[in-house]
């Protein structure tokens, strides 16, 4: 039985790596889609590959550092398949890597923009539309790096600490409202956010940073998504869950 049947999703950063693993998997979950991307070539890719497979999605380019663009998504969602059911906020950059003495200020307000103001823009427009189809489920993309830092990072580990307060105050501020909100923080996972920044001698001491000794793949963060996204997680909300090789069990 595929389990997000009848559900309406938006996912966001969904021309690349986990966005577009997350929107295979829930659209061969029986899920309709509205994904988007600032990557247009992606995310039509991303849709062509979801209606080759026989699924339901709609390409929106937008740019979720941009509240209008995050209300754009969501009239679209409701105009073309009439409800909202559940959301992911995943759309992210890593940004620049110098420490804070040295860090470059557009590179702070661009990182901040998309990673942390750009998830809060999401649910600004999703939560209105999930009360009014009577409830929904949202899963917020943030990272080990949103509880504990690493060196040269600091808008990345500070957006997505951020990540983790705000998924925590929407599930409580709609609780008993029936929109569950979560939060989920991968390890390092081999995406072009990752690869098309590091050589190969960097990716392999990364992957030595996690006791699994490997960096994880984008369906193993989507599959955890999928369960926090579904009704099998009726009672899961304010939550954190790394999927993380063991990482953060250091
Ligand atoms: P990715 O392969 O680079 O995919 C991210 C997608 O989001 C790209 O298509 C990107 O487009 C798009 N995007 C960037 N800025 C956007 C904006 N303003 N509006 C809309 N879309 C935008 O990266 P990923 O690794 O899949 O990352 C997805 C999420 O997982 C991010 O939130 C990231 O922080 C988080 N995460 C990743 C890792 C990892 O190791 N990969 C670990 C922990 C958490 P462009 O390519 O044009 O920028």
């Amino acid at each position: 039985m595929q389990i997000l049947k009848n559900k309406t999703a938006i996912i966001t950063g969904a021309g690349s790596g986990i966005g577009r693993a997350i929107s295979l998997l829930y659209a061969a979950e029986g899920a309709r889609l509205v994904i988007t991307d600032i990557d247009e070539k992606g995310g039509n890719e991303t849709a062509a590959e979801i209606s080759k497979k026989g699924g339901e999605a709609v390409f929106v380019l937008a740019d979720m550092a941009k509240a209008d663009d995050s209300k754009k998504v969501v009239d679209q969602a409701i105009k073309k398949f009439g409800a909202l059911h559940i959301a992911v906020n995943n759309a992210g950059i890593a940004g620049p890597l110098k420490p804070i003495g040295e860090y470059p200020i557009d590179g702070w307000d661009k990182v901040i923009s998309i990673n942390l103001s750009g998830v809060f823009y999401g649910m600004r427009y999703q939560i209105p539309a999930m009360l009014a189809s009577g409830g929904g489920s949202i899963v917020n993309i943030a990272s080990i790096l949103g509880k504990v830092a690493t060196k040269n990072a600091g808008a990345y580990v500070a957006a997505k600490h951020g990540v983790v307060g705000l998924t925590e105050t929407a599930a409580l501020d709609y609780a008993e409202q029936k929109i569950r909100v979560n939060a989920v923080g991968p390890g390092y996972i081999v995406t072009p956010m990752l690869t098309k920044n590091l050589d190969e001698a960097t990716l392999k001491a990364i992957a030595g940073l996690h006791p699994m000794g490997r960096l994880g793949v984008s369906e193993e963060v989507a599959e955890l998504c999928l369960w926090l996204n579904s009704d099998k997680a009726s009672f899961v909300t304010g939550a954190y869950y790394n999927v993380d090789g063991g990482y953060l069990a250091q």
